[in-house]
């Protein structure tokens, strides 16, 4: 069996959801268990909507109700008789409404009572999403996912009890799966022993497939979006670029932490540490190509797999009157930092002086002073970090000439290598980072025929 997870933005409109639905029907000799989110935009405004009745502002319900009106537009041109689902959207959206008046009420929104608000947009999309597999005359279960995901009490961002989940997973689940029947379940929601809804943190709903895909020891956890895999750069800079076919789960993480639109590594963590691959699909292009996150394949020394940046970000350079080798002194230096709550990423260091990168809204002026007798301070701001990544790149020779090579005449200012081994970043002034990611992007992914990445290309070609 696999898991299929189909995220906001595949459940949008009758096209999309169409789309889904065909897939479903390819994969049905898999006998997929579905974990789906709530419609696009729904989240967001039950989450307006609880906020605003809590301040007891008037079109608070309003904002609540367009999400379900959408939602029974598209059962009606969707289905071929919508009357049950209307019925049930219309329920479920009275149920949010005597919520909404409760919180209005009482002026006060807890995180208890928003879990139990919000969750009801999963319900919404597995309802009319059940709905359009019977009509397809497939045999479908809905199950609640309260049944199944077993969390504490912490309320709007809920954990896992994954050995309650595995137990109930293999009654409610495997045991309709094992018949051939589909099983159409919320992602993001969950709920406590006790039974109170619970929800396990905005985006939620990867991490919920990824734990029913553990729990079920699913063959493949597939996670339908709207790209088609991860990148190896963010196409809004850099225009060639191109789904990566193989990623380990570790660069997924190096990506995922230079903010590269990538699948929260922790989300499918449970997935990955179960042996399970993950592969990340686009809906309405389910031929095209796709990226496949692999915790069983080794890749040694394969090179660049994927380019990310970040910006701005500022460059300190703290020089030191003393050796920065006697004992404790960066210690002492980066204690002032943490006592200021100053997050330091990149670090090099030097005979008499350390750079390192921090987030732009750091309070420099007080880590200045604080820092007065131990070290001087340069501030470069409007800088970013440029990363490669990929296993082994370390053990790759040349990586950092080629990088060079390509970027000049832009110049790093700074060149942090061997941190791990998947890891190179760069700092350039943000003014030329554009063009620092398309110069990297032509040196390690537009090859001359035959040269360098043939490799990788030829390494996704399985899946
Ligand atoms: N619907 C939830 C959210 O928007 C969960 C998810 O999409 O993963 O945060
Ligand atoms: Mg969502």
């Amino acid at each position: 069996m696999i898991v299929m997870k189909f995220g906001g933005s595949s459940l949008a409109d009758v096209e999309r959801l169409r789309a889904a639905v065909a897939l479903v029907l390819a994969a049905k000799g898999r006998t997929p268990c579905i974990v789906l989110s709530a419609m696009a935009n729904t989240t967001d405004a039950l989450l307006a909507a609880a906020g605003a009745a809590e301040q007891n502002e008037a079109d608070a319900l309003n904002r609540a109700a367009a999400p379900f009106r959408h939602a029974r537009e598209v059962a009606a041109a969707a289905l071929s008789d919508s009357q049950a689902v209307q019925a049930l959207v219309a329920k479920l959206e009275e149920e949010v409404l005597v919520l909404l008046r409760g919180v209005a009420l009482l002026r006060e929104l807890t995180a208890r009572t928003s879990d139990a608000i919000v969750a009801h947009g999963e319900r919404v999309a597995t309802a009319l999403f059940t709905a359009m597999l019977q009509d397809h005359g497939l045999d479908v279960t809905e199950l609640d996912a309260r049944e199944v995901v077993r969390t504490d009490d912490r309320f709007g961002r809920a954990r896992p009890d994954f050995p309650t989940i595995c137990e109930l997973a293999d009654r409610r689940i495997n045991r309709s799966t094992r018949a051939g029947r589909i099983v159409v379940t919320q992602g993001y929601v969950g709920a406590t022993a006790q039974g109170f809804t619970t929800t396990l943190g905005r985006g939620g709903s990867d991490w919920s497939a990824a734990l029913l895909a553990a729990a079920l020891g699913a063959e493949e956890l597939q996670i339908w979006t709207d790209v088609e895999g991860v990148l190896s750069a963010d196409p809004r800079t850099v225009a060639a670029a191109r789904p990566v076919p193989v990623l380990s789960a570790a660069e997924a993480a190096e990506l995922a932490a230079f903010g590269a639109r990538v699948l929260h590594p922790a989300t499918i963590q449970p997935a990955i540490e179960a042996g399970i691959a993950v592969t990340v699909r686009h809906t309405l292009k389910p031929h095209g190509q796709f990226t496949t996150i692999d915790p069983r394949r080794r890749h040694d020394r394969r090179g660049v797999a994927a380019l990310a940046h970040r910006g701005p970000v500022i460059v300190l350079t703290m020089t030191s009157t003393r050796m920065l080798a006697s004992a404790g002194y960066l210690a002492r230096l980066f204690e002032v930092f943490g006592r200021l709550d100053i997050c330091v990423d990149l670090v090099v260091t030097a005979e008499v002086s350390v750079a390192c990168t921090v987030e732009p809204d750091a309070p420099l002026e007080q880590l200045v002073r604080a820092l007065e007798g131990l070290a001087r301070v340069e501030i470069a701001r409007d800088c970013a970090i440029v990363a490669a990544v990929g296993e082994g790149l370390q053990q790759t020779p040349g990586t950092v000439e080629r990088a060079c090579r390509a970027l000049h005449p832009i110049t790093p200012q700074l060149v942090g290598m061997g941190g791990n081994a998947r890891n190179m970043s760069l700092v350039v002034k943000q003014s030329e980072v554009d063009e620092a990611m398309r110069r990297l992007h032509a040196e390690f992914f537009s090859p001359p025929a035959g040269a360098a990445n043939s490799d990788q290309i030829a390494e996704g070609a399985t899946s």
